[in-house]
């Protein structure tokens, strides 16, 4: 089973991920923990040219490219090798972040966006969760984290709110999506998380 995490900056995405992937390890279900962009030894260097470098070094369209390319990577070097070993993967962020983040956020490129998945990727999660929350909180969890791959992270509430409404039209037009309320303490949310990752298991 291929289960994703998404959400904006700040949203606890990633904290989920890792309490989902500890639950589930307890109750003897083997996981594989892994994110993007990054998740295999290539891509990880995509995720440090794109992020630690000049915010203006790659247009759009090259970035678009770039996350793609690093996607294409983690597919063949991590996700699908576990997959075909009957674990569960969890990832922390997938191709709902590029329809969001390269779709949406610097230019309209959703029809770039989806014909390169189309080609290149193929492949959706059989459980997206996302992890909905306030624009202002998320940033201020954001920027209290530092660290220096979080140019995106400068795009201001406006542009978050922006982020928000399109991960939540997403998770409207697929059933795949389980969306969990991310303002509430940690130890609540993981409870959500782990209740819709059973219930999905179960079926
Ligand atoms: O989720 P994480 O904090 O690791 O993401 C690092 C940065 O990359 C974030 O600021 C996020 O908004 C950005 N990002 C992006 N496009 C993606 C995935 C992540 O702009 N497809």
């Amino acid at each position: 089973m291929f289960i994703t995490f998404e959400g904006i900056d700040g949203s606890g995405k990633s904290t989920q991920a890792r309490r989902l992937a500890a639950a589930l390890e307890a109750q003897g279900q083997p996981c594989v923990l892994t994110r993007e962009p990054g998740g295999s030894v290539g891509a990880e260097e995509i995720r440090a040219l794109v992020l630690q470098g000049d915010p203006d070094r790659w247009s759009p369209e090259t970035e678009l490219l770039l996350f793609t390319a690093a996607r294409r990577d983690h597919l063949e070097q991590t996700i699908r090798p576990a997959l075909a070993r009957g674990d569960i993967v969890i990832c922390d962020r997938f191709a709902d972040s590029t329809r969001v983040y390269q779709g949406v956020s610097r230019g309209d490129l959703r029809a770039k966006v989806d014909a390169l998945h189309g080609l290149m990727i193929g492949v959706e999660p059989d459980l997206t969760v996302l992890i909905d929350m306030d624009p202002a909180q998320g940033l201020a969890r954001a920027k209290g984290r530092g660290g220096d791959e979080e140019r995106f992270e400068d795009m201001g509430v406006d542009l978050q709110e922006k982020m928000r409404a399109a991960f939540l039209d997403l998770a409207k037009a697929n059933a795949r999506f389980v969306v969990i309320d991310g303002a509430r303490d940690i130890a609540c949310v993981a409870r959500d998380v782990l209740a819709a990752v059973t219930m999905r298991l179960s079926q």
